[in-house]
């Protein structure tokens, strides 16, 4: 087990991409810290089946991102694996992007990213290893309409991991995002209603004629396949790969 006695800070890990992520590492002997939203109940089945911890910090928050990293350290040990994964999305033309979806994207989806990250480099660069993944997105590379906090979010994320990932070259910490194309995600589907409102179209044409459209393998990039990158990403194989924006995207950057 590749991940035996290893530590991993999974945010957003309650659902979707960072919920397979959750499962890869605790399959491979890590310690797992969840984080999230969603049903207490459902939660609480994830994570007594993953043997894992769990804190419930909302990620916009601070002060409860230094509680989770605090949380974590006491119950498990300093992570050595960070995945900063948990995201939202909203989607409207700038010129009626309601401000207060603009501050919470931001603080969700870049803000956190900083803040767990300061809060955990400095326990890896005294071990001498440590991984920080982080889910950026297609949208770190270019852009779409509609998206403009998630894709200035994301774009920071890319620009934010590079930085960190000179920081810490020399002390075997490597920083990556990883950038998915469309996966089949609650985060996907519920950006459907607002699509089909802001551009005039029917579910099944925002599903293949604006998702799908994007990529051209025209299927969704599954959970399971992201999850099994971040875990090549943990192993000391991997330790050259920093600084790396790593796409899978089906092909779609590439068009
Ligand atoms: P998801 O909605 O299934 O999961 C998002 C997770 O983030 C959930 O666990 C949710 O509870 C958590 N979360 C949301 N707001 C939070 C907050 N304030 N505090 C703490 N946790 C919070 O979506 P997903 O598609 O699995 O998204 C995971 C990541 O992947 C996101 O960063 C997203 O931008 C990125 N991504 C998704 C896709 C896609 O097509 N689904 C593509 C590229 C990148």
């Amino acid at each position: 087990m590749i991940l035996e006695g290893k530590v991993a800070l999974v945010t957003g890990s309650t659902s979707g991409i960072g919920l397979a992520i959750a499962r890869a590492f605790a399959a491979e002997g890590a310690k797992v810290m969840l984080n999230g939203f969603g049903d207490p109940a459902q939660i609480e089945t994830i994570r007594s089946e993953l043997g894992a911890g769990y804190d419930a910090a909302d990620l916009s928050d601070p002060s409860q991102i230094e509680q989770m990293v605090r949380h974590c350290t006491d119950e498990l040990g300093s992570p050595d694996i960070l995945v900063n994964n948990a995201g939202i999305q909203h989607v409207s033309p700038v010129e009626t992007f309601p401000p207060e979806k603009w501050d919470a994207i931001l603080a969700i989806n870049l803000s956190a990213v900083f803040h767990t990250t300061r809060l955990t480099i400095t326990a890896m660069k005294q071990k001498g290893w440590g991984r920080i993944i982080n889910t950026a997105s297609a949208h770190s590379l270019i852009a779409s309409p509609n998206k403009s906090a998630y894709v200035a979010a994301k774009h920071g994320v890319a620009g934010f991991t590079k930085a960190v990932a000179l920081e810490a070259a020399r002390e075997g910490v490597t920083a990556n995002c990883i950038s998915p194309g469309y996966v089949w995600t609650t985060l996907v589907e519920n950006q459907i209603p607002d699509t089909m409102k802001a551009r005039n179209l029917t579910r099944d044409q925002v599903v293949n004629d604006v998702l799908l459209a994007a990529q051209p393998t025209k299927r969704f990039v599954t959970p399971e396949e992201v999850a099994a990158f971040a875990l090549f990403l943990c192993r000391d194989e991997a330790g050259s790969i920093t600084g790396a924006n790593l796409s899978m995207d089906g092909g779609w950057t590439a068009a």
